[in-house]
C-alpha cells in the first residue's frame, strides 16, 4: 500500500458487472488524517467489493474506514504482494447514486484537483466518523493467569473488557477509562486475545414530537384567558402546532395550560414522527396560485423539457419565479423523482424553505454546510433512500446523493457564492449542476432577475430579447415565455459549458430563454432615485444621510412601513488615520488597513482586519506621532446604525451582517423579528440582496454605492449592477408601492444609470461588447495560477519560473498575464502572486494535464494552486 498519483483515474461505476468477481485488488481512499493518496488492498474470497462501497481496512495498527474507488486486476508496480493487506469487511454498499463517480472524476479533471479532494468536498464531513471503532475479546485465546505475563496497561484494558457483558466496548469508551489505552489494545491485538472492528452506523431512528391540534372551543366548560390565547394561537397557525412551538409562541413555561385544554376536550396532544432535520414548525399549507400568463408560459416550456436542457428563467424581482419552481417540481415528485434546488446563501434559505415546505410538506429537506456533521450525515442517508423529495441547499448541495434526480434548479444563478475558491476544488456549482443534469439527463433551470453573462449568452446567443418592462402595465407583445433561440454565434466544437463559453449547434434545442418581465399583479418596479452626495456636501449636509433619505426615514413611523438600508461593509469604519501625521492603522499581517469596530455605545473600541481577523484595541494616540486626533474614514454597518439611532431615536433597528448572523438560526431569527414588525429598519450587507420577500418593506436605501463600483476585477461592473438591482428589488413587493434611494459620489457611472432605469438589456449589451473585445468570459476562458508563501522573494522567484515555463509549454493563442502581486499582496503574513491565463478556445484536457506539471517548479515553501474559471481576480 503506497500513495499514487490519482489525478487521472478512470473510476468504475458501482454496477454489478464491476463487482469484485474478476478483480483481486481494490484501490481505496482511507479515512485517516495521515493517509495520503490511494492505497491498494487485496479482496479476500469472503467479501464482494464494488466501487463506491464503504469498507473497513487494516491501516497501521488499527482498522479504519475507507471508500473503494476502483477495482484493479493488477497491484501497482513496485509493490510487494505480501505487503498488501486484505479488506476486512464491506460496511455499506450503494452509498452513492448512479453516475456519481463520473461526476466527481469530471470535476477532478476540469478543476485540476486530485480526486481525493473532490470526494472529500462532496461527502458529508467525517463520513466514516459515525462508524464506531470497537474492541472485542477473543475469549478462547486468552490463557488462564493472563495477568501475569501481560503489561500493566494491556491488563487494565483486559480487565475492563472482561467485566463488560460481551467483552466488547467502543474504542473511545476504553480510551476514556484507561489512560494510554491504545498501547494496551495494540498489545492485546498482537497477542490475538482481542480484535478491533468497525461497527456500521446504526439505522437512523425516527424522532418523535408532540403535536397539539385544535378541536373545538367547547362552550360548556369555562376557559381562562391564558387558555383562550393558546387556542387563538393554534387557530391562526392552521389549527396545529408542535407543542414546543406552541409553548414558545404563547410564552408558556410548562405544558400545564395545554394539558388542561386537552382535558376539557378543546385540543388533542399526539406523539408524531418528526423529520429530524426540520425541527421548526411546519408553515401553514399553501395552495398553488393562479399563474400569470407569463408564469404559465414559462411553466409550459419547462414542463415540455425532455431530458437534459438548460432554461434561463429571467424574471424581474417579485415576478414570481419561486412560484414557477414550485409548479415545475410538483410533476417531478409525482413521477417519483426528486428535485434539487440550489440557493446562494443560508440567509436566504429559511424564507424559501418555508415556501417549499408549505407546498410539499415533509418531502422537503435542507442540506448546507451550516448543518452539524451529524445532521449532514443523516440527511445524506435520507436522500439515498430514493424517496421522491426536494432538497434545498447551498453550493455543496450540488453533490446531494439523490438517486432519481428529475430536475435541478439554481435560484439567483448569477450569485458568485456558487463558486468555491478555497479549499480545492475551485468548482462552480452551476457548472457542476450542468454536468449533473447532463449525466442523469434532466433539465437544469437557472433563475435570476439579473442573469450572469454566461447564462444569458448560453440561452440567448447574446441577442437581446424584448426589453424587460420596467413596471410596464401591459405585457410586451413578445415579452413572455419561450423565445426561439437566435442563431448561435461563433463558439467552437466543445460542448457548451457555463463559465467557460463556447456553444454547439445541437444546443439550439437544449437551451431556452424564458422571461417574466413584470411583477405579479403588475406591481410596478420601484422608482430609483440617485442622490449625488457631492451635491449634498455643497449644500452643507455632512451627515451620511442625504435629505431625501432622511426624509423618507423620517416618514416611516408615521406611515407604518419598514425600510432596508444597504451598506457594502460591515464594521464601523473602513480605516483609521492620524490627522496630524497621516499615519494609517494597518494590519501587522496583511497589506490592508484595519477597520474600526464599535458595535454600540460603551463597547470596547476595536480595530479588526477583515482579511485575517487580527484584532487589537483601538489606541488612544497615534502610534507614530502620539497625536490624540485619530479620524475614521468610510462607513460600515455599525456606524450607520449609530448614526441612525442618533438621528431617528424613535426607529427600532436590526443589523443583518456576518457579525450578527454567525450563530445557528440567527438569519432566521433576525428576519422573523423584522417580519413580525419588531423593528422598523433592517441594516445589512450583501446578505440583504438575496431573495428576501417582505411585503411591508417600501423603502430601500443604499447608503453608499461607491464601495461597489470601483474594483480592478473584470466582473466588478456586473457584480455591482446585480447587487444594486437585487437590493432595489426588495422594495414595494407588497400592495404599497416602493421607493429606492441610492447615494453615490459617482452618479454618472454607467452601472448607476442602468440600475436607475431597470435596464438590464442595455447594461448587458455594453458589458458583453467589452468582454468580447478583451476575450473575457463568456467569450474566452480563464485559469488563474496562484503562488503564496511566507518568504516574498521565494514566492516571486517561483512565480517567475512558472511564467517562463508557461511561455514554453502553452500555445501562442493562450495569453499569459502577469506574474503580478495580488491586489492585497500580503494576507496573514503570506505573500500572494498570480498569473492569469486567458484563451479564446476552452482549455483542452491535454493542455490542462500540462498545467499540472507546473507544480514541480515551486519549492516546498511556496504553495501553488489553480483557480479554473475564477470569478474574482483580486
Ligand atoms: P421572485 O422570486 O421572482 O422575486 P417571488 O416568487 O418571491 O418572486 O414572488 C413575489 C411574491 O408574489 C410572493 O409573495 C409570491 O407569493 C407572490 N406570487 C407569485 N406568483 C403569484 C401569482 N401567480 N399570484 C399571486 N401571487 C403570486
Ligand atoms: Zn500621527
Ligand atoms: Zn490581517
Amino acid at each position: 500500500m503506497y500513495p499514487q498519483s490519482s489525478s487521472i483515474l478512470t473510476v468504475a461505476e458501482p454496477r454489478s458487472e464491476y463487482g469484485s468477481k474478476n478483480y483481486e485488488w481494490v484501490e481505496v481512499l482511507v479515512d485517516c488524517p495521515y493517509a495520503e493518496g490511494l492505497y491498494t488492498y487485496r479482496i479476500g474470497d469472503e467479501v464482494e467489493v464494488k466501487a463506491g462501497d464503504i469498507l473497513s481496512v487494516p491501516f497501521g495498527n488499527s482498522v479504519v474506514g475507507a471508500i473503494a474507488l476502483r477495482l484493479v486486476s493488477q497491484p501497482p508496480e513496485g509493490l510487494e504482494i505480501e505487503q498488501i493487506k486484505t479488506v476486512e469487511d464491506v460496511i455499506t454498499s450503494g452509498f452513492f447514486p448512479p453516475r456519481y463517480w463520473e461526476l466527481l472524476t469530471r470535476i477532478s479533471e476540469y478543476y485540476l484537483t486530485d480526486l481525493i479532494y473532490v470526494i472529500k468536498c462532496a461527502l458529508p464531513p467525517k463520513l466514516l466518523g459515525k462508524s464506531q471503532k470497537r474492541v472485542r475479546l477473543l475469549f478462547d485465546n486468552i490463557p488462564l493467569g493472563a495477568e501475569n505475563f501481560c503489561p500493566r496497561i494491556a491488563w487494565r484494558v483486559l480487565e475492563l473488557l472482561q467485566n463488560s457483558k460481551n467483552g466488547d466496548y467502543t474504542f473511545s469508551y476504553i480510551n476514556q477509562k484507561v489512560k494510554g489505552a491504545r498501547r494496551g489494545i495494540n498489545d492485546l491485538v498482537k497477542r490475538n486475545w482481542a480484535q478491533t472492528y468497525l461497527q456500521p452506523p446504526a439505522k437512523a431512528k425516527p424522532k418523535y414530537q408532540k403535536v397539539v391540534t385544535f378541536i373545538s372551543e367547547n362552550s360548556s366548560v369555562k376557559i381562562t384567558q391564558k387558555q383562550r390565547d393558546v387556542l387563538a394561537t393554534l387557530k391562526i397557525n392552521g389549527g396545529e402546532l408542535s407543542q414546543q412551538d406552541l409553548m414558545q409562541k404563547c410564552e408558556l413555561n410548562s405544558n400545564s395550560v395545554i394539558n388542561s385544554l386537552a382535558k376539557k376536550g378543546c385540543v388533542v396532544v399526539q406523539e408524531r414522527e418528526s423529520l429530524r432535520l426540520l425541527q421548526n414548525s411546519a408553515p401553514a399549507k399553501d395552495q398553488p396560485k393562479i399563474l400569470t400568463k407569463e408564469q404559465q408560459c414559462a411553466l409550459d416550456t419547462i414542463n415540455s423539457l425532455q431530458g437534459y436542457s438548460v432554461a434561463l428563467l429571467h424574471g424581474v424581482t417579485g415576478s414570481g419565479k419561486t412560484e414557477v419552481y414550485l409548479r415545475a417540481i410538483a410533476p417531478i415528485l409525482e413521477q417519483k423523482k426528486s428535485a434539487l434546488v440550489l440557493v446562494p446563501e443560508i440567509g436566504l434559505t429559511p424564507q424559501l424553505t418555508d415556501r417549499f415546505r408549505a407546498r410539499f410538506g415533509s418531502q422537503v429537506c435542507v442540506y448546507h454546510s451550516g448543518l452539524s456533521d451529524g445532521e449532514r450525515y443523516d440527511t445524506w442517508r435520507q436522500m439515498l433512500t430514493g424517496e421522491p423529495q426536494v432538497v434545498i441547499g447551498t453550493r455543496s448541495a450540488v453533490f446531494a446523493p439523490l438517486p432519481n434526480l428529475g430536475m435541478i434548479i439554481l435560484d439567483e444563478e448569477h450569485d458568485t457564492s456558487f463558486k468555491q475558491s478555497q479549499p480545492v476544488p475551485p468548482y462552480h456549482a452551476k457548472t457542476v449542476a450542468q454536468w449533473r443534469s447532463e449525466l442523469v439527463d434532466c433539465p437544469l433551470i437557472l433563475g435570476s432577475a439579473t442573469p450572469s453573462l454566461e447564462s444569458w449568452q448560453l440561452t440567448t446567443g447574446g441577442q437581446t430579447p424584448p426589453a424587460l418592462g420596467a413596471g410596464r402595465q401591459t405585457p410586451p407583445a413578445l415579452g413572455a415565455g419561450r423565445q426561439t433561440p437566435p442563431a448561435l454565434g461563433a463558439g467552437g466544437q466543445t460542448p457548451p459549458e457555463l463559465g467557460a463559453g463556447g456553444q454547439t449547434p445541437e444546443s439550439e434545442q437544449k437551451n431556452h430563454y424564458l422571461s417574466l418581465p413584470n411583477r405579479v399583479y403588475n406591481r410596478p418596479l420601484p422608482p430609483v432615485e440617485i442622490v449625488d452626495m457631492r451635491h449634498e456636501l455643497r449644500k452643507g449636509n455632512r451627515s451620511i444621510f442625504s435629505h431625501s433619505l432622511a426624509n423618507a426615514l423620517g416618514n416611516l413611523k408615521e406611515e407604518g412601513k419598514q425600510a432596508i438600508l444597504f451598506i457594502s461593509r460591515r464594521g464601523h469604519s473602513t480605516f483609521v488615520s492620524c490627522r496630524s501625521c497621516g499615519y494609517v492603522m494597518e494590519c501587522p499581517h496583511c497589506d490592508v488597513s484595519l477597520s474600526y469596530h464599535y458595535p454600540k455605545e460603551g463597547a470596547t473600541q476595536l480595530l479588526r482586519c477583515h482579511y485575517c481577523n487580527h484584532t487589537q484595541i483601538h489606541p488612544k494616540h497615534c502610534p507614530e506621532c502620539g497625536s490624540p486626533y485619530l479620524k475614521f474614514f468610510g462607513t460600515g454597518t455599525q456606524k450607520v446604525l449609530l448614526e441612525l439611532q442618533k438621528a431617528f431615536p424613535e426607529l427600532k433597528v436590526l443589523r443583518f451582517d456576518s457579525d450578527t448572523t454567525s450563530t445557528k438560526n440567527a438569519h432566521r431569527r433576525i428576519l422573523e423579528d423584522f417580519e413580525a414588525g419588531k423593528a422598523d429598519v433592517l441594516i445589512g450587507t450583501q446578505m440583504l440582496t438575496k431573495g428576501i420577500d417582505l411585503a411591508q418593506v417600501t423603502l430601500v436605501g443604499v447608503v453608499s454605492a461607491d464601495g461597489l463600483l470601483f474594483h480592478s476585477d473584470y466582473r466588478a461592473s456586473e457584480r455591482a449592477f446585480q447587487t444594486l438591482t437585487q437590493v432595489a428589488g426588495r422594495a414595494g413587493r407588497g400592495d404599497d408601492p416602493g421607493q429606492v434611494i441610492i447615494q453615490t459620489y459617482s452618479p454618472e457611472h454607467p452601472v448607476i444609470g442602468a440600475v436607475r432605469t431597470h435596464n438590464y438589456s442595455a447594461f448587458i449589451a455594453t458589458e458583453l461588447e467589452q468582454r468580447e473585445m478583451l476575450d473575457y468570459p463568456p467569450y474566452g476562458s480563464l485559469i488563474l495560477l496562484k503562488c503564496t508563501g511566507a518568504d516574498g522573494n521565494k514566492v516571486r522567484e517561483a512565480v517567475e519560473a512558472i511564467a517562463d515555463v508557461c511561455e514554453q509549454i502553452l500555445p501562442d493563442d493562450v495569453e499569459i498575464l502577469g506574474p503580478a502581486p495580488a491586489n492585497v499582496m500580503r494576507v496573514a503574513r503570506r505573500y500572494r502572486w498570480q498569473i492569469l491565463l486567458k484563451s479564446l478556445e476552452p482549455f483542452s484536457p491535454q493542455l490542462k494535464q500540462e498545467l499540472l506539471t507546473l507544480k514541480q517548479y515551486c519549492p516546498s515553501t511556496v504553495s501553488f494552486s489553480f483557480d479554473v474559471d475564477p470569478v474574482r481576480i483580486e
